[in-house]
């Protein structure tokens, strides 16, 4: 007889349900101005979310942190992707940036209250979900350690989003420039009891899920390079950046990783990293709310 009752097929039913509603997801980025923000999100989604700038006329240098967002709708093999980039033009730009962080945290809680307004309201149904469920951060290639500006916005930022900090423009230093400054990186940010964003270890991972995980967590804090034209490589068109000595080529985990922040952002860790945001980020700040109004 069939005894398949038939729940275990409840995965694929969710499965088809997002697949038909499409996927949405806003990701932030943060960095000085000119490390590379714009490029790397062309980069990582292989489109022009930011237009080319050399067509466009000089900014002027804001003289306050800007809060722009940009939304994208992509399509990969009959997939959606509604894909909001929020970026922070001015964040680390001034003589005295004591309070950078103070702009961006506010309209991360402000989208969390937007939220939790429309989860209180009667009707339900259309909530419409602007929340940051990730937040890239630029490290400037120093090759030094983390600057007093990075440790304060990390630490501020940390329980209310999921924090990927890269190492910018990483083609700027060689390659044990890189390997010194992941690891003085590292060192301030366990000192300092910030809190990255790494992916989740399940106890019936299969062991090529583990060791996937693992490769990602050893590359941390990602050394990125964007670049968002093809050049010509022996016959091949790659993306890279050319130098006199040879060729970066973004999609070549020998030169950087590029390929294995892409793999946990995008590929094998976006939903996770919604789940989180919801879960865990938003869930700390909703239930942090509720007990300081008296609730
Ligand atoms: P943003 O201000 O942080 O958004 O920076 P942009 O993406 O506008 O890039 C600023 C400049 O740096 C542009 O001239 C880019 O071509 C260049 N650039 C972007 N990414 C890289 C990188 O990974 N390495 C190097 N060497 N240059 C980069
Ligand atoms: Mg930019």
């Amino acid at each position: 007889p069939n005894c398949f009752v038939g729940f275990a097929n409840l995965p694929n039913q969710v499965h088809r349900k997002s697949i038909k509603k499409g996927f949405q997801f806003t990701l932030m980025v943060v960095g000085e101005s000119g490390l590379g923000k714009s490029t790397l999100i062309n980069t990582l989604f292989n489109t022009s979310v930011y237009p080319n700038k050399e067509h466009l006329e000089a900014e002027e240098p804001p003289k306050t942190i800007k809060i722009e967002t940009i939304t994208t709708n992509l399509e990969e093999n009959g997939i959606k992707l509604k894909l909001n980039v929020i970026d922070t033009p001015g964040f680390g730009d001034f003589v005295n940036n004591e309070t950078s962080w103070k702009p961006i945290l506010e309209e991360i809680e402000t989208r969390f209250d937007l939220y939790l307004e429309q989860e209180n309201k009667v009707n339900r149904k259309k909530i419409v979900d602007e929340r940051v469920h990730a937040c890239l951060y630029f490290i400037a290639p120093t090759g030094h350690s983390l600057k007093p500006l990075d440790i304060e916005f990390m630490k501020r930022l940390h329980h209310r989003v999921n924090l990927i900090p890269v190492i910018a423009k990483s083609d700027l230093l060689t390659e044990e420039e890189v390997a010194g400054f992941k690891a003085r990186i590292m060192e301030d940010i366990s000192y300092n009891k910030i809190q990255i964003y790494r992916p989740p270890i399940y106890e019936n991972d299969d062991p090529e899920t583990l060791q996937e995980n693992k490769e990602i967590v050893l590359r941390m804090p990602f050394a990125v390079v964007g670049c968002d034209k093809e050049i010509e490589m022996k016959k091949k068109k790659v993306r890279g950046r050319q130098y006199p000595w040879g060729i970066i080529d973004v999609d070549n985990e020998d030169h950087c990783d590029f390929i294995k922040l892409r793999q946990m952002l995008i590929r094998t860790h976006m939903e996770e990293l919604r789940e989180y945001t919801n879960e865990v980020l938003y869930e700390n700040y909703r239930s942090n709310k509720l007990i300081a109004s008296g609730n």
